[in-house]
């Protein structure tokens, strides 16, 4: 698949599954989101944090592409970044949820994982919150501004 026809299926999966704060989406234009969404996670965090995001299930790539895009608007405040980490547990239980039965061990290997993954980042990820967003965006903006 390629990036656009990537990108253009996660929008329609966040709309599919109504997950929280699926409004930030509308904001970017595709070729924005393709620099943003760096499939999948900042590049501040570190290695082992990397690896786990590229072990997650694929069904949370969309949960991940909007905890992105908080990421990308970052201003540094605790409570967005709470909200964030949060959010990508509630997000990644709803997707459980919707694409996976009860009897099905998925639904639960992927809850775990959202959980587990938003926790990851509400203890490690913090710096990387902090730090400046290194997408093709926001490095743009900043040489235009001469920093
Ligand atoms: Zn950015």
């Amino acid at each position: 698949m390629n990036r656009l026809k990537e990108i253009k299926e996660l929008k329609r999966r966040a709309d599919e599954f109504q997950l929280e704060n699926r409004e930030i989406i509308g904001k970017y234009t595709m070729a924005e989101l393709c620099a943003i969404y760096n499939g999948i996670g900042p590049d501040s965090f570190p290695d082992w944090l990397r690896d786990v995001i590229s072990s997650l299930h694929p069904s949370l790539a969309v949960v991940a592409f909007i905890h992105d895009i908080e990421w990308h608007e970052s201003d540094g405040s605790k409570e967005k970044f709470a909200a964030s980490n949060a959010r990508f547990k509630t997000n990644g239980y709803r997707v459980a949820k919707a694409g996976y039965g009860w009897w099905n061990p998925l639904r639960y290997i992927v809850m775990n994982q959202a959980r587990r993954f938003g926790n990851l980042c509400q203890i490690f990820g913090w710096s990387a919150w902090c730090s400046p967003c290194e997408c093709t965006v926001c490095r743009k903006k900043r040489k235009s501004k001469g920093k």
